[in-house]
């Protein structure tokens, strides 16, 4: 049998899309034990509001990953939506906490792994945003809130941003190639895999005269999107949601 890792990002996952969840439990029951390893590239869910925003929901997909960590081991980098989610949380899941961006070797090859979301620096709103996100006091005050206030503040930002991606241009939201570039250079790599902007593809870009391989994972709002890495190759697959 083939060695493989598979990787996966921009889920979305929520209470009121049980159609992804459905997608992703069977994923996680009957494909992801096969594999040597999981990769999550951010934005699993689509509001993180705190560790302690226990809900049944939360602890149905902390149990479905924590029976995979069984058998496969499973790592977590945050993306712009989960970003507040913090060891309590990652320890019921059994997700081993990543930073922002991790150079793994896979099967010979090293890889720089990242959601990608700071590549994307046209779109000058939300890079505001994320170096308020990613400050020190900005995510301690948010968590001193009250839970009840978080839900409301999300619930205010969820129909924001709603209508502001509208309004972006399509360029604005895709990764900025010169910033693609210096993530290559900084980890001195030449194969990258993100998520973030539900673009899923294979890129070749030209890094000092050399080919570097740039993998972009799908989102799952129509479907399940599945990254397949193995010492022979690479495969973007996608899963059918079932209608039921
Ligand atoms: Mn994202």
């Amino acid at each position: 049998m083939i060695n493989f890792t598979y990787f996966i990002s921009d889920l979305h996952l929520s209470a009121d899309r049980p159609d992804i969840t459905q997608c992703l439990l069977h994923f996680l029951e009957h494909e992801a034990p096969h594999a040597d390893a999981l990769y999550v590239l951010g934005d699993l869910f689509e509001v993180w509001l705190g560790d302690d925003d226990i809900t049944p929901f939360s602890e149905q997909i902390a149990y479905a990953f924590k029976s995979l960590s069984v058998s496969t081991p499973i790592y977590f980098i945050h993306g712009n939506r989960d970003f507040a989610m913090k060891k309590r949380y990652a320890k019921r899941a059994c997700f081993t906490l990543l930073p922002e961006q991790f150079v793994v070797d896979l099967y010979g090859t090293p890889t720089v792994l990242l959601h990608g979301d700071e590549m994307c620096t046209r779109d000058v709103e939300y890079m505001k945003f994320r170096k308020k996100a990613r400050s020190w006091w900005w995510p301690r005050l948010m968590l001193a809130l009250p839970l009840s206030v978080r839900r409301r503040i999300a619930q205010k930002g969820r129909s924001v941003s709603k209508n502001n991606k509208q309004q972006l241009a399509n360029d604005i939201m895709d990764v900025t190639p010169s910033e693609v570039i210096k993530v290559f250079g900084k980890h001195n790599v030449h194969r990258m895999i993100h998520g973030h902007t539900h673009r899923p593809a294979i890129h070749v870009h030209e890094v000092n005269g050399h080919k570097a391989t740039r993998v972009v994972l799908g989102d799952w709002y129509t479907q399940g999107s599945v990254l397949r890495v193995s010492a022979t190759g690479i495969e973007l697959e996608t899963r059918t949601f079932s209608s039921s």
